[in-house]
């Protein structure tokens, strides 16, 4: 499978489409969900075209996991959280839509439910 550099999150990273950032270093950058299945659903991705986990480099996948890492300290502090469960998908057959590494950080509370 091949990476489509005008996949959304590729224009998001060239600034082609806004986007409400939250962080940014010089590997990864993380931007709000657009349609946000828990209150601070957040996206971390890597700078570098990589289409999916099958396609990651090393130093990739410790990048966004390094930033995983803090995105969901960060989310527990500012929403309140209780716990954070991190989701990513690979290829449409696994549920993937948009072809660009993501990994998904979503605070959770205490009998809460993932929006659909
Ligand atoms: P799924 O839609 O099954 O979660 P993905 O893991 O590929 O599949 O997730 C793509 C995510 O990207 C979705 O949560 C979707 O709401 C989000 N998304 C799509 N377009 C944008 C955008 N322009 N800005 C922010 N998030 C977006």
């Amino acid at each position: 499978m091949t990476y489509d550099p005008e996949n959304i999150f590729a224009k998001i990273l060239r600034g082609d489409l806004p986007c409400h950032k939250v962080y940014e270093d010089e590997a990864t950058f993380v931007f709000m969900d657009i349609m946000p299945r828990a209150d601070g659903h957040c996206l971390v991705i890597p700078k570098t075209p990589c289409r999916n986990l099958l396609d990651a480099s090393a130093d990739q996948l410790a990048a966004v996991i390094a930033t995983t890492q803090k995105m969901a300290q960060a989310v527990m502090a500012a929403f309140g959280a209780g716990g954070v469960t991190v989701q990513q998908f690979n290829e449409a057959v696994g549920g993937q839509e948009v072809f660009h590494l993501h990994f998904h950080v979503l605070p959770r509370h205490e009998g809460d439910r993932l929006r659909p």
